[in-house]
């Protein structure tokens, strides 16, 4: 007999509607399993409603906005860019809604979930509770994600304040100038999106480099382009106080540079504010301990199956602790900290003529294999179209195909593509040793005789 909502023993109960709750719901129901899906605010979670999705629609006019500046480039006469803030984003806000039925509590629903909107807290390892109602289940999947952490800096609760949560909706109006502090990823898109949306941009780093888990070469090449484009970047900056007069956000703060045998007082201003200094868990509804799942500020931890330490519940997405995962890609400062030996390969955009005639030379990938070896470690990509580009890799990982072997797959011409082909024949020049080389001399001698 089927079971009323919320009845019985649910297989699967999932706890937040984004990307990691999704797929999990979808895919046990897909399966046959019975499954509840827990959601506390918007269906669809930061990616679509304040992450992933709206930023890439507001970076999407953005280029278009620099590239029309940067007319001259394509043989165009110079020209200033004619377009209004508000209906940047009001585009935006339409590209998401186009998108959001694909999350809808309606589509789940149709699938064959079913879909509580409410908090939702443990009450025993076997026992979630929303808006008064049981709902018991043989497996519990935690996937709440994560928010933007609110910095302990002075004065932060007397100032207006973005995050990633309120830009895309709050943001009413273009900010003559914005400080962004954070010059992780989130920061640095957004940043760059903003200037060129005519935004005079300040990105703020505690650090010693921007987008701190790349190489050093990449961040100088981002920083580079940030500052080409008119955003001022200030790096081991760390924000001390601010205060907000006659409109003006100040931020008063110590500059260190590494090495550096003190800090000096360094001072900046802005009409706006967001920050973007990192992400924290959002596990504090969800009353953990009643469930006897271990955690760390950092989020729930896991081991390799996303099991937490109650085998029947797993995380997914944000909330998991991913340090412990051990089979992610390597970038070379990673591989360089943690003794691995490697090759490589590195290959300029200017060497990729579709870059060339297109007037995007600037960038270059680099391919970590292991020492000797054809095995991929890791690829970074600089480069337009670098996150569509990056899937030959991924797939050459997953699949456990050779860099060379990449050489010798045919890429059409002219495309970016040939990042990766170029890629695969730098690493095939290392296999011919000057042994083969002879040979193969002798080979061509003879066959001209
Ligand atoms: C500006 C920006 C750009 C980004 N761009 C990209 C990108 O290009 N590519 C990419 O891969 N990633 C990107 N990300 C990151 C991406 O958005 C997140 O990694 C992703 O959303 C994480 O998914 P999740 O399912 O773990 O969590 P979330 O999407 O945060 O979903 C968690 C859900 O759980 C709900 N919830 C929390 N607690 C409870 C509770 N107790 N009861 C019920 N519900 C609860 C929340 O309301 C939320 O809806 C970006 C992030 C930002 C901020």
């Amino acid at each position: 007999m089927t079971k009323q909502k919320g009845e019985g023993v649910y297989n699967v109960v999932v706890i937040g509607a984004g990307t990691a709750g999704l797929v999990t719901a979808a895919g046990t129901a897909g399966l046959g399993g019975r499954v509840a899906l827990i959601e506390r605010n918007k269906m669809g979670g930061d990616c679509l409603n304040f992450g992933c999705v709206p930023s890439k629609a507001l970076i999407s006019s953005a280029r278009l906005i620099q590239q029309i500046r940067d007319a001259e480039k394509w043989g165009l006469d110079r020209q200033a860019p004619q377009f209004v803030f508000e209906r940047v984003f009001d585009r935006m806000r339409a590209r998401r809604a186009k998108i959001a039925p694909n999350d809808s509590q309606e589509r789940f629903e149709s699938l064959g979930v079913d879909v509580f909107r409410g908090e939702a807290h443990f009450i025993s390892p076997d026992e979630v509770e929303v808006d008064g109602q049981r709902l018991r289940a043989k497996n519990f999947v935690i996937a709440t994600g994560s928010r933007a952490v609110i910095p302990e800096i002075q004065g932060i609760d007397t100032i207006p304040y973005f995050t990633n949560e309120t830009i895309f909706d709050e943001l009413k109006e273009k900010p003559e100038s914005m400080i962004v502090l954070g010059g992780g990823p989130i920061g640095c898109e957004l940043g760059q999106t903003l200037s060129r949306l005519g935004v005079k941009v300040t990105i703020v780093e505690y650090g010693p480099q921007i987008l701190a888990p790349e190489d050093v070469d990449v961040a100088e090449l981002m920083q580079q382009r940030f500052e080409a484009e008119g955003v001022t970047v200030h790096t081991c900056t760390e924000a001390k106080r601010v205060f907000l007069r006659d409109g003006v956000i100040t931020f008063e703060a110590n500059y260190k540079p590494v090495g550096a045998p003190a800090s000096s007082p360094a001072k900046f201003s802005g009409h706006a504010l967001l920050l973007a200094m990192g992400r924290c868990p959002m596990m504090k509804a969800l009353n953990l301990d009643a469930a006897g799942v271990r955690y760390t500020p950092n989020g729930v931890e896991v081991n390799d199956y996303m099991q937490t330490s109650q085998p029947h519940i797993y995380a997914a997405g944000d909330i998991a602790n991913r340090l412990k995962f051990t089979h992610t890609a390597l970038g070379e400062k990673e591989a360089k900290q943690k003794s691995i030996e490697y090759d490589l390969f590195v290959v300029p955009l200017e060497d990729v003529d579709r870059a060339v005639v297109e007037s995007e030379e600037t960038g270059f990938a680099k391919i970590l294999t292991a020492k000797g070896s054809n095995k991929i470690l890791g690829a970074t990509i600089v480069a337009p179209h670098a996150g569509d580009l990056l899937h030959e890799f991924v797939l050459a990982m997953s699949a456990k195909i050779g860099l060379g072997k990449i050489a010798s797959t045919i890429h059409a011409y002219p495309t970016f593509a040939e990042l990766a082909r170029k890629a695969g024949d730098k690493y095939n020049k290392t296999r011919l040793t000057p042994r083969a080389k002879k040979i193969f001399t002798w080979l061509y001698r003879n066959a001209r005789k």
